[in-house]
C-alpha cells in the first residue's frame, strides 16, 4: 500500500451508490447510514446535483478568485438567506472553514484567546487541531498553539465563571459529533451566547457536521435560537463535492479585505454548482419538515425497539443525527451491522452514530432499525451493571 496509514479502514470497498444504497465490489448491498459522515445529505448521486455539476463541467471548471464568479454570489445568498449572517467565504473543507473563522475572530477583535470545549472536534490543521479538545488528536505533535483554552462541555457554571480581556471568541458545536453525539443543553448554549456578549468576544458555531439540514433546520443553532457571529459549514454543503464555507456577520467584513485571506480552489465554479443545487433542495420548508418527522420516527423506533435491550443505554440526537449509546464493544457491533447490510460509524467511545441521507425513506428507516435490533439482541453487555439496574 502506498498510502499513509492515517485511517484504519473497514474491510469494505464501495463501488457504487444510489440514494441510500451502496454496493461493494462483491455485489453486496448496504443501507448507508453514514453518508460519508454527514456528507451525502441527499443520498448518493442526487440527480439535480449531478445535473448541475454536469452542466458546469461543459462550461468552466476553475477560474481564480481574482475574477468574478457569479455562482459564488448565488450560493452565498442561499446561505445568508436562511441565517442571521451576511457574508460568506468559500473554502474546501471544515478545517479550512474553522481556520478562517479563527483568523477572522483574532483579526477583528485584536484579541488572541479562543475558548473551545473538551471532546470537541474542529479539524486537523494546526490551529483547528489546537482548537480540538481531544488529546488523541493532538498526540505527538508537540506544543499546541497556546491561545486555546478548553472548558468542559455542557458545564454552564464553567462558562459563567469565565473571565478575561483577551478572549477573541467562544467556539462551540451545538451537538458534538465526533465527541460522542452529545447535545449541548439549552442553558449551556445560552450561557455561551451571553458570555460572548459580556466579554466582547465572537460566538463561532461549528456546524460542519450539524449544518445543511442535518438536524431538521438549515443549521442546528437555529433550534437553540442563538445569534452567532460566525457559522462554519462543510460536510453536507456540496453533496460530496469537497467544499466548505465560513459565514459571518456584516461588521466582520472589513477585517477580511484583499490580501488578508484567500484560497486557490475555494469557491470554484464546479464546487459552487454543487452547493447551489444542494442548498436549493435542502433549504426548503417542506424538505426540512420531513427531516424532522423522519428523525422523530427513527428516534422513536430506536427507543421502542432498542432501549429494552440490556446493551443499550440511551438513544439521543436531533433530526437525522442520532446516537445509540451502548454498553458493549462498538467496533464489533459496527462490524456485525455491516454483515447485516447496514453501515454505521462510531462516535466517542461507546456510541453508534447514525447519519442517513436526509431523504431516506420510511421503509429504509424501518429496515435499518430491524437490522440494529437483530444485531444488538445478540450482543453481550460489557458488564453486568445494567442487569442490576433493570
Ligand atoms: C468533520 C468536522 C470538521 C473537520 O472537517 P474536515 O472537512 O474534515 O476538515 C470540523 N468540525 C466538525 C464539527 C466536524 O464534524
Amino acid at each position: 500500500m502506498n498510502l499513509f496509514p492515517t485511517y484504519k479502514r473497514f474491510p469494505l470497498t464501495v463501488e457504487s451508490g444510489n440514494g441510500t444504497t451502496v454496493v461493494d465490489n462483491q455485489g453486496n448491498e448496504y443501507l448507508d447510514f453514514v453518508s460519508g459522515i454527514a456528507v451525502c445529505n441527499l443520498g448518493h448521486r442526487p440527480p439535480t446535483v449531478q445535473q448541475a455539476i454536469a452542466e458546469q463541467l461543459d462550461k468552466l471548471w476553475h477560474v481564480s478568485n481574482l475574477y468574478h464568479i457569479p455562482l459564488q454570489q448565488e450560493a452565498a445568498e442561499l446561505l445568508t438567506n436562511v441565517t442571521n449572517l451576511d457574508y460568506v467565504f468559500f473554502c474546501n473543507s471544515g478545517a479550512e472553514a474553522n481556520e478562517a473563522a479563527i483568523k477572522l475572530a483574532r483579526k477583528h477583535t485584536g484579541k488572541e484567546k479562543i475558548i473551545t470545549f473538551k471532546n470537541s472536534f474542529h479539524g486537523r490543521t494546526f490551529a483547528t487541531m489546537s482548537a480540538t479538545g481531544q488529546g488523541k488528536v493532538q498526540e505527538g505533535y508537540g506544543t499546541m498553539l497556546p491561545t486555546f483554552e478548553y472548558l468542559p462541555y455542557n458545564d454552564t457554571k464553567a462558562l459563567e465563571n469565565l473571565h478575561g480581556e483577551d478572549i477573541a471568541a467562544i467556539m462551540v458545536e451545538v451537538i458534538q459529533g465526533e465527541g460522542g453525539l452529545v447535545e449541548g443543553s439549552a442553558a449551556f448554549l445560552e450561557a455561551a451566547q451571553e458570555k460572548s456578549w459580556e466579554l466582547g468576544a465572537l460566538l463561532i458555531v461549528d456546524e460542519v457536521q450539524t449544518g445543511i439540514g442535518r438536524t431538521g433546520a438549515p443549521f442546528a443553532y437555529q433550534h437553540a435560537e442563538l445569534d452567532p457571529d460566525i457559522v462554519t459549514a462543510a460536510k453536507g454543503l456540496g453533496s460530496g463535492f469537497p467544499v466548505g464555507a465560513m459565514i459571518g456577520k456584516e461588521p466582520l467584513a472589513d477585517s477580511f479585505n484583499p490580501g488578508s485571506h484567500g484560497t486557490t480552489f475555494g469557491g470554484n465554479p464546479l464546487a459552487m454548482a454543487a452547493v447551489k443545487a444542494t442548498l436549493e433542495a435542502i433549504f426548503n420548508y417542506h424538505f426540512l419538515q420531513e427531516v424532522k418527522e423522519k428523525g422523530a420516527f427513527l428516534q422513536k423506533e430506536l427507543q421502542t425497539r432498542l432501549l429494552p435491550l440490556l446493551t443499550v443505554q440511551e438513544v439521543r440526537g436531533q433530526g437525522l443525527m442520532i446516537g445509540v449509546e451502548v454498553k458493549a464493544s462498538v467496533p464489533s457491533i459496527i462490524e456485525e451491522l455491516r454483515g447485516q447490510g447496514l453501515l454505521a460509524v462510531p462516535a466517542g467511545v461507546n456510541v453508534i452514530r447514525l447519519l442517513p441521507p436526509l431523504n431516506v425513506s420510511y421503509d429504509e428507516i424501518q429496515t435499518a432499525v430491524q437490522r440494529l435490533e437483530s444485531v444488538l439482541k445478540q450482543t453481550k453487555a460489557a458488564d453486568e451493571d445494567k442487569l442490576n439496574t433493570h
